[in-house]
């Protein structure tokens, strides 16, 4: 394989509805760059015939495509851990299989990064996704900048270039859970975001469950930032000195009207909120030592069955 300047990644899992039509926009797109480039799909344990699919594709363009078969599901940022780990080229792009970042907005990316930008970043315009996800992305992007100290405004569009220098520090960080987009963010020296254009899921279901995409939020704060900790302590100083100052009141109270007797229900209010309280802050302590936890067992991010690609192909 010669040595590629551009090369796109591509996560993909169980999108065999989109797959015939992502080859048919991608290649062309790539063809009129007019430059050296790799497409690098990881095979994210699909269970239906996208890995088939894939291997079709890449026997078909041996010289462009490169497929790196897993050996289970382990995630899209796993998917693009593993895959920037064996790029070569000089600029790259991650993608989605799905069809809601189009391949034509690539060359943009590309004309971005030859202007010398390191990280660029994407930023969808008209996202065309469910009311109740755009909704939410808005508040967890601003929460999430606050947090991490980041400056990114829509975490979620994985359409995003990086430079070699990038892609070797991102990959070289052994984190068990992470979030692509803002490791390069964080490495940046000169990001720049662009507005791309976005489309409905045309072809089967998004892969995140609510459940699931809670569980990424959580990994992206926790991978970037001590303050949700710092939160906990606060509150509790917050609370400790609310507390004093009731006891402080109800001790003078009690020797100036007399002890008191009614209240029962603020009292059970004033309970459950403080429950309510502990419960969260120990579940936020939970998080960091879940990933601690992970970190230290050290187990493989993701195992790889097979690498198809031109030089070890049978
Ligand atoms: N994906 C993956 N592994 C997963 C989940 C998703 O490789 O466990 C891929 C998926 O095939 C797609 C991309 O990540 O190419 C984004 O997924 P999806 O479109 O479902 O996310 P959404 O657009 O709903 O955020
Ligand atoms: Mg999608």
């Amino acid at each position: 394989m010669m040595v590629p300047e551009i090369s796109i990644v591509i996560p993909v899992y169980n999108e065999e509805e989109s797959l015939p039509r992502l080859f048919e926009e991608l290649y062309p797109v790539m063809e009129k760059l007019g430059r050296k480039y790799e497409i690098v799909f990881v095979n994210d344990g699909s269970k239906d015939k996208s890995f088939s699919m894939l291997y079709d594709f890449q026997k078909m363009h041996p010289h462009a495509v490169r497929l790196i078969d897993f050996n289970g599901n382990f995630g899209q940022h796993m998917a693009i851990m593993a895959a920037f780990s064996h790029v070569c080229g000089k600029f790259i792009i991650t993608l989605d299989a799905d069809l809601q970042n189009p391949p034509s907005e690539i060359p943009k990316l590309v004309k971005k990064m030859d202007e010398g930008h390191d990280v660029v970043g994407s930023c969808r315009k008209n996202r065309r996704d469910p009311f109740f996800r755009k909704a939410a992305s808005r508040v967890v992007n601003k929460i999430t900048n606050s947090i991490t100290g980041l400056q990114i405004n829509d975490y979620g569009c994985m359409l995003r270039g990086y430079d070699r220098r990038i892609i070797d520090i991102i990959a070289n960080s052994n984190e068990s859970t992470t979030f692509i987009p803002a490791l390069g963010q964080k490495y940046a020296v000169n990001p720049v975001e662009i507005v791309v254009e976005h489309r409905e899921r045309e072809y089967g279901m998004s892969k995140y469950s609510m459940f699931r995409l809670i569980r990424l939020n959580f990994d992206l704060m926790t991978s970037f930032s001590l303050s949700p900790l710092q939160w906990v302590t606060m509150s509790g100083m917050g609370i400790s000195v609310l507390s004093f100052l009731l006891v402080a009141y109800m001790l003078i109270r009690r020797f100036v009207i007399g002890s008191e007797a009614e209240g029962l229900f603020t009292l059970m209010a004033i309970q459950f909120f403080l429950t309510g309280i502990s419960i969260m802050s120990l579940g936020i302590i939970g998080e960091y030592i879940g990933r601690i936890y992970k970190q230290i067992q050290k187990r493989p991010r993701f195992v790889i069955k097979k690498i198809w690609e031109e030089d070890i192909d049978e």
